[in-house]
């Protein structure tokens, strides 16, 4: 049996069945990221002393009858969350060296539940980015390869070295955070799983903030169910974050055996959405997909019903995005001054301070960010960009609450590209902001989304050889049909591809 290979739902049976140790699973994959990470940078800080630490106590636990959903479970942590006592970066050099003395809830919950962390997985600068190329602890590679190309591709971003761990066998799952795609654009990417939930399902707190209306964490892990499991130990309510929802946290993980009887599918008409070029490089594929998903979900004996949907301002939310996510940004990050916490530069007086800081503290996409933020809340602007923004930004929302009104959930494609190569986009933001036309929209809408991998794109294609994902879209809470109709696209689409860089493949 290789340990790296397990499902978590399979570890956490092995675990408790006496099969092997926490110890021995933490330790197979301390080794595969001691052999795999100077290659593909997935981790910007690795804890091996500290998982070995929780390792054991996790064997005690389990020893004892004590032990929590998670119990010796290694994940990776995206370096967002605040983890007490451990380097948090935020892949920016201004927290270069900062050490949290605090604990996000998501981690704090997840600790509680046992899981064991590995260490602190990188990221685009901030969480800004859809290709992990802004980090500034240097590039994340996806550990999967064209067909007959060795091209260093991008793994997706933000949370690109979280899905790089997972997809390589790194980690079983990972933590994620999805502003607007950073959890389920790198697992289409990476061909993994990536779930965001509804804003509010997970405590934002101990979270560095990029844009704090649309921030969610998430779990990322190689099933459907893993990922059900790790939701069920992140999420609920936090009186530490003013816009948690006090509900109760359904079991998720029972959710995904619940079939699609009786469920009705709204497919999305009209796309690949008009005006943006170059947008959908891998139309025909894309399109093959959703016409198996049709296939897949929608028989006549015991499947769901599909339903046409439109979703007339879908084309407006990466613009929205674009201009809400700045301003938000550019509002959070004003806290970083040199002051009180992170990196500090020399000045004749305190503004040469502030300003040396910045300058030297931020990487470009983070600056640019700040600027257009900063720009679009100005006096003169306000009305015109911000507010603006903020009423499509409710009609987006509308025009979904019209679909759910005759549909249970909504299939869209995760991205519309498989992953691309190294530096590629990274000179022409506008390409890069293309990326996220489909996670955006739900991002502005609050809602429940997952991308499962479903395909390969064929070898012959330009990019062939690379996975794609589809995406689930839920009602505000209704995370379980969401983890049903996923998993049974899952079973159907019964992807089982490996990347060429995993541990125990021979290179
Ligand atoms: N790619 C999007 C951006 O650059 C989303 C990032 C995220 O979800 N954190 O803003």
């Amino acid at each position: 049996m290789t340990l790296t290979d397990l499902t978590i739902a399979q570890a956490c049976a092995g675990l408790r069945e006496k099969k092997f140790s926490a110890r021995a699973l933490t330790e197979a994959h301390l080794a595969a990221i001691e052999t795999l990470n100077p290659q593909l940078n997935a981790f910007i800080t690795v804890t091996p002393d500290l998982a070995l630490a929780q390792a054991d106590e996790a064997d005690r636990a389990l020893r004892d009858g004590k032990a929590g959903a998670l119990a010796g479970i290694p994940l990776a942590i995206k370096d967002l969350f605040c983890t007490a006592g451990v380097r948090t970066t935020a892949a920016s050099r201004i927290l270069e060296n900062f050490v949290p003395p605090y604990e996000s809830t998501v981690t704090a919950k997840l600790r509680a539940a046992g899981a064991v962390f590995l260490g602190k997985a990188n990221l685009d600068e901030f969480a800004m980015g859809s290709s992990n190329m802004t980090s500034a602890f240097g590039p994340v590679t996806n550990p999967w390869r064209r067909a007959g190309d060795e091209a260093a591709l991008v793994p997706g971003g933000s949370s690109g070295g979280s899905a790089a761990a997972v997809a390589a066998r790194l980690a079983l799952g990972a933590t994620g955070t999805d502003t607007g795609g950073s959890i389920r654009q790198p697992a289409s990417f990476c061909g993994i799983v990536g779930m965001k939930p509804t804003y509010g399902r997970c405590s934002r707190y101990g979270i560095i903030a990029f844009a704090s209306s649309l921030d969610q964490a998430g779990p990322m892990a190689r099933t459907v169910e893993d990922c059900a499991i790790l939701l069920g130990a992140m999420a609920g309510f936090d009186p530490k974050d003013s816009t948690s929802a006090d509900r109760p946290v359904p079991n998720f993980a029972a959710a995904c055996g619940e079939g699609v009887e009786g469920l009705k599918i709204g497919f999305v008409s009209g796309l690949p959405i008009p005006n943006m070029p170059g947008a959908d490089a891998d139309a025909d594929v894309i399109a093959r997909m959703l016409d198996d998903a049709d296939k897949w979900l929608c028989r006549d004996d015991d499947g769901a019903t599909r339903v046409d949907v439109t979703l007339p301002r879908l084309q407006h939310a990466l613009p929205t995005y674009y201009i809400i996510a700045p301003a938000e940004a550019s509002s959070n990050l004003a806290r970083y001054d040199g002051v009180r916490f992170g990196r500090r530069a020399d000045g004749a007086d305190l503004i040469e301070m502030y300003e040396r800081t910045r300058a030297e503290g931020f990487g470009d996409e983070v600056k640019r960010r700040i600027l257009i933020g900063t720009y679009v809340l100005s006096a003169g602007y306000y009305d015109a960009y911000y507010l603006r923004a903020q009423k499509i930004r409710r009609l987006i929302y509308e025009d979904f609450r019209k679909a759910f009104e005759t549909c249970d959930v909504i299939v869209l494609p995760t991205a519309p590209t498989v992953a691309f190569a190294q530096n590629e986009k990274i000179e022409d933001p506008r390409l890069m902001y293309l990326n996220d036309i489909y996670t955006v929209p739900v991002n502005l809408a609050g809602l429940p989304a997952i991308s499962v991998p479903v395909t390969v794109t064929p070898d012959h294609a330009a990019g062939g050889g690379l996975p794609l994902g589809l995406q689930v879209i839920g009602r505000p809470f209704e995370e379980e049909k969401v983890f049903a109709v996923a998993a049974a696209i899952e079973k159907a689409a019964g992807f089982s591809a490996r990347p060429a860089l995993r541990a125990g493949a021979a290179r």
